[in-house]
């Protein structure tokens, strides 16, 4: 396969005064192949919108740090980049699409202006070209009358339009990598999945590999090919799709998957794990989840196991399986 970004030991820390630190992102390591879907999944806290702002260098700072780690796109390191190489990165190699396109659109610009101001920054277009390719884009993404939509402004539109237009931008750069985080939550069911099935289609189209930051593992189950599960901070668990559902190790990832009545779940709370994700800055000694766990054990307390490979593709962060094909 080929390698499209890499990101090794990544940490990502908040400084909250008094001494304390929020270690959001604490160790991560994962890769993405070009043209694979991979899901980030995991409870509200858990780090995964972090790993995401980390790796397109978003993080506020202060009081968010990347104190630590790799960030390789196509083997150039991220982290080391100026600002301005980095935000011509964030135009032309990685495209985002966020929960609430309202807030990424701006609402005193039509949808054509902002599409347009994109290509001239991003793609180096006259104003005239990027008309025209604006234009284009609306259709691809599915707008019939994209001659009327690109004079309007986005509140004009429905959420699932104005996700249209964000996924439009995104693609206007043609982008290696989309980070989608949460990009049809706020959507009704229906145009959720209209939403799933263009991104697809869209990474298809341009070539692009997509990074799906989610809590819903319906959402994970119809478009991944590879999911990464994380709790405190951590990967806990990394499988192909398939495996992850029918050869689920983690205790963490088999609560997450009971707790699926159907399709279309809220991960937000976990009503049938008790307890919740403990704050960044107050994560124990031993495994993060030993609170939740129903397995823990002794040494669970004392020891934070590392994440390993125990069949083949299948990594898990547990002591109950250290021993290679154990449990
Ligand atoms: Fe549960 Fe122990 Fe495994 Fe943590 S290491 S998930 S507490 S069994
Ligand atoms: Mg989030």
């Amino acid at each position: 396969e080929d390698l499209l970004l890499e990101v090794k030991g990544l940490k990502t820390y908040f400084k909250l005064g008094k001494g304390k630190v929020a270690k959001a992102v604490d160790n991560v390591s994962f890769s993405i192949n070009k043209g694979e879907t991979v899901a980030l999944v995991g409870e509200s806290g858990s780090g995964k919108s972090i790993t995401s702002l980390s790796i397109m260098r978003l993080i506020p700072k202060p009081p968010g740090e990347i104190v630590e780690g790799s960030i390789r796109l196509e083997g150039k390191e991220l982290l080391t980049l100026s600002e301005n190489e980095m935000t011509e990165v964030r135009g032309n190699e990685i495209g985002m699409i966020f929960q609430e396109p309202m807030t990424s659109l701006d609402p005193v610009f039509t949808i054509g202006n902002q599409i347009v101001e994109s290509l001239m920054k991003h793609q180096k277009m006259k104003k005239r070209e990027a008309y025209e390719k604006a234009i284009e884009l609306l259709k691809v993404v599915g707008f019939s009358r994209a001659e009327v939509i690109i004079n309007e402004y986005p509140h004009q539109l429905s959420g699932g339009m104005r996700q249209r237009v964000m996924i439009a931008i995104a693609m206007s750069n043609n982008p290696k990598l989309l980070i989608a985080d949460e990009p049809t939550t706020a959507l009704d069911v229906t145009v959720q999945a209209q939403i799933l099935n263009l991104m697809v289609d869209m990474k298809e189209q341009f070539g692009s590999s997509i990074l799906l930051i989610t809590h819903d593992m319906g959402v994970v189950a119809e478009v991944a090919n590879r999911v990464l599960v994380m709790y405190g901070g951590q990967i806990v668990e990394e499988a192909p799709v398939k495996d992850l559902f029918l050869k689920t190790k983690h205790p963490y990832t088999k609560a997450l998957l009971k707790t699926i009545p159907s399709i279309d779940v809220e991960l937000e709370r976990l009503d049938s794990i008790p307890g919740m994700v403990p704050p960044a800055h107050l994560f124990p000694t031993g495994c993060r989840f030993a609170e939740r766990c129903v397995h823990v054990m002794a040494k669970c307390r004392e020891e934070n196991p590392e994440l390993m490979e125990n069949s083949p593709n299948h990594k898990v962060r547990c002591h109950l399986y250290e021993q290679v094909g154990g449990i």
